[in-house]
């Protein structure tokens, strides 16, 4: 008897889940659709994406609203909708994205303009708060990402580069695929002293072993108020980071949770072993480093395809 009602409610559970799987799809693209019809296309570029800031774990833990919105979001963590129709900031005009959700991440899904919604938060966020006239080093240059920096700061402003190994000279250029790029290594840059207004760093910190050493050297070349705007897949449930492999100073590297981790990188088709999973201690680091005004903005915005609690960490010299 027992077990018969185990299977009834085993199957009853597979139904129910089935059912708030299409009710949450429709929910989401119905929702967006009467969004859409009810405000103007002037409401929905101003509508607020920035939600909150956070200068640390206590201060992220005491608010409730935050904890509120993550249980809230975790629904759709699995059952986001196939495809989204919303609006993008780099090429400002409507979209159908499709959700790429199959890799697990909100902030790799619905691409526009060859960038998935965190590339496309962090470019909002950017032109909203940065005049066309700063100089700007970005740490990519070989993506759609550098293009429409480019294009919004201009060529003669921005600089990019990518680490195209440890046996090349920083600062000096490559060729790479036909490219002529410039290489550094974000642990000893070969910038002056500050000469910078902007840096922007796209999921590089997750990458290297020494972070606090590139934080040092970020922060050697900005200008005095100038600005690091970066990105990390962020663990905002925990305090601490955790170090999922080591790099000794021969520069053997030694796994320590398995298997590795890697992510894309597009100038080695063999990926990017990522030594971290970054929590608020990566925010401590900033501040002992010698930034100022460090604080994680999460983000979201249903109108332009940025589901779940996305995130990006700015700090001042
Ligand atoms: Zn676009």
């Amino acid at each position: 008897m027992k077990k018969i009602i185990k299977m009834i409610r085993n199957k009853w559970h597979k139904d129910l889940l089935e059912y708030q799987k299409e009710i949450a799809q429709d929910l989401l693209i119905n929702q967006a659709w009467l969004l859409f019809q009810k405000h103007d296309i002037d409401y929905v570029i101003k509508n607020k994406t920035w939600f909150a800031e956070y200068t640390d774990y206590v201060d992220f833990q005491s608010d409730r609203n935050v904890k509120d919105f993550v249980k809230r979001s975790y629904l759709f963590e699995y059952w986001t909708p196939p495809y989204i129709k919303a609006y993008c900031s780099v090429c400002n005009t409507f979209s159908n994205m499709k959700s790429d959700y199959s890799k697990g991440f909100y902030t790799e899904t619905y691409n526009c303009c060859g960038m998935g919604a965190r590339m496309r938060g962090m470019y909002e966020y950017i032109v909203n708060n940065f005049e066309k006239n700063n100089r700007v080093y970005i740490q990519e240059v070989l993506t759609p990402s550098y293009k429409a920096y480019e294009n919004y700061f201009g060529d003669d402003n921005i600089i990019g580069s990518e680490f195209l190994g440890s046996d090349k000279n920083c600062g000096e250029y490559y060729y790479f695929n036909k490219h002529k790029i410039m290489h550094q290594d974000c642990t000893k840059l070969s910038f002056r002293d500050n000469s910078m207004d902007l840096i922007i760093s796209q999921a590089v910190f997750e990458h290297i072993f020494n972070y606090k050493q590139a934080l040092s050297e970020i922060l050697r070349i900005l200008k005095n108020d100038g600005c690091l705007v970066l990105s990390i897949p962020f663990f905002y449930d925990s305090q601490n980071s955790v170090m999922l492999a080591k790099q000794e100073k021969s520069g053997e590297v030694i796994q320590i949770i398995e298997p590795p981790e890697i992510h894309g990188n597009p100038v080695d088709g063999s990926g990017a072993l990522a030594y971290w999973h970054h929590g608020w201690e990566f925010i401590e680091a900033m501040k002992d480093v010698g930034y100022r005004d460090v604080k994680v903005h999460f983000y979201n915005n249903l109108y332009k395809g940025y589901l779940g609690l996305q995130s990006l960490i700015t700090g001042m010299k």
